[in-house]
């Protein structure tokens, strides 16, 4: 075990019943502290993975960690080290908020007197609806008693499964601005999220899973570097068999006998450079079109992949 992982997973699988293979041996380590960002598209196994190390969903195999505590061995601990806040509203309609963090407190073992039921309220801005019944709660104010209700009893870890999916950029904002506070407080923070936006603005480090894998797990500047690739397709005067090789470019494709797509790094070179060494070869150029790429491009090139291509 990494002595500073949050959380540590090797070769987790998972296969629900129906055959369906949502996890596909992910290895992953959130180191303490960090605000990390668990990015994939609708369907890749997010909520899965979250589920596994909340001891709602069983693993099929592989290993998991949470603040040191495997999650076979030592479940309770595990999951005490855990505040989840799930992607979906789940509630009891008939608790007030206050209750429902009393409960919550009370399942955790939380005494009384170290119970901060109405401090929680108040930092998730409920403090005015604390004996209201749930089922009269917004949306909002129902995503926000979610994540007093994660944080009753102190964890290290808080994860939050798609935050923001479908609310109001007012909520967002207030969300985002929660997420940080947490984190500033010393809290590890996982979000699971589907934009892209959200990793980046919010996250110092972030993983893409796809189809159950992850595709690329790093840092987010490191992240953002990769979308410093420049795309340039370029229009040659005759027919070529092959692409030719292209110093200077990550990678040059023929998309048509006439037609060449060149990636390369736009801080280290130019395209003028690419372009007169084509023509010292004696290509003469017909057309040129250049297109930047960002971030959305790494995202959806890393996530286009259909299932079994990998
Ligand atoms: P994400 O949270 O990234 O959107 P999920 O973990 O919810 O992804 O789902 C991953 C895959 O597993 C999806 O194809 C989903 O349909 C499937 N899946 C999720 N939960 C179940 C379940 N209880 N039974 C069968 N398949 C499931
Ligand atoms: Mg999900």
């Amino acid at each position: 075990m990494t002595g500073n992982a949050a959380i540590q997973i090797e070769g987790l699988r998972k296969v629900y019943a129906g055959g369906k293979r949502a996890l596909d041996g992910v290895s992953l380590c959130v180191p303490r502290g960090s605000l990390f960002g668990l990015l994939g598209p609708n369907g890749a196994g997010k909520s899965t993975l979250i589920n596994i190390l909340a001891g709602l969903v069983r693993k099929t195999s592989g290993t998991a960690e949470v603040w040191g505590f495997d999650i076979d061995r030592h479940p309770r601990n595990a999951r005490a080290s855990l505040g989840v806040v799930p992607q979906e509203l789940l509630f009891d309609a008939f608790f007030t908020p206050f209750e429902t963090l009393e409960l919550q407190a009370g399942l955790f073992g939380v005494p009384p007197r170290r119970r901060r039921t109405m401090e929680l309220l108040r930092a998730v801005r409920l403090d005015d609806r604390a004996h209201a019944y749930a089922r009269t709660l917004s949306g909002g104010m129902k995503r926000r008693l979610l994540i007093a209700k994660a944080l009753v009893h102190r964890p290290p870890i808080v994860i939050l499964d798609e935050p923001t999916a479908g609310v109001d950029i007012e909520l967002r904002q207030m969300l985002w601005a929660y997420v940080r506070e947490l984190h500033a407080g010393g809290t590890t923070v996982v979000l699971t999220t589907h934009y892209l936006e959200e990793a980046e603005e919010l996250c110092d480090r972030i993983a893409i899973v796809n189809h159950g894998r992850v595709v690329i797990d790093t840092d987010t500047p490191t992240l953002l570097a990769s979308a410093r690739e420049k795309r340039v397709d370029v229009v040659v005067d005759r027919d070529l068999a092959e692409a030719p090789a292209l110093p200077g470019a990550h990678r040059v494709d023929l998309l048509a006998p006439r037609r060449l797509a060149i990636t390369y790094d736009k801080v280290e070179t130019e395209a003028g450079a690419l372009l007169a060494t084509l023509s010292g070869r004696g290509l003469g150029i017909v057309d040129v079109t250049t297109r930047e790429a960002d971030l959305e491009d790494v995202f959806l090139a890393l996530t286009a992949r259909p299932a079994d291509a990998a």
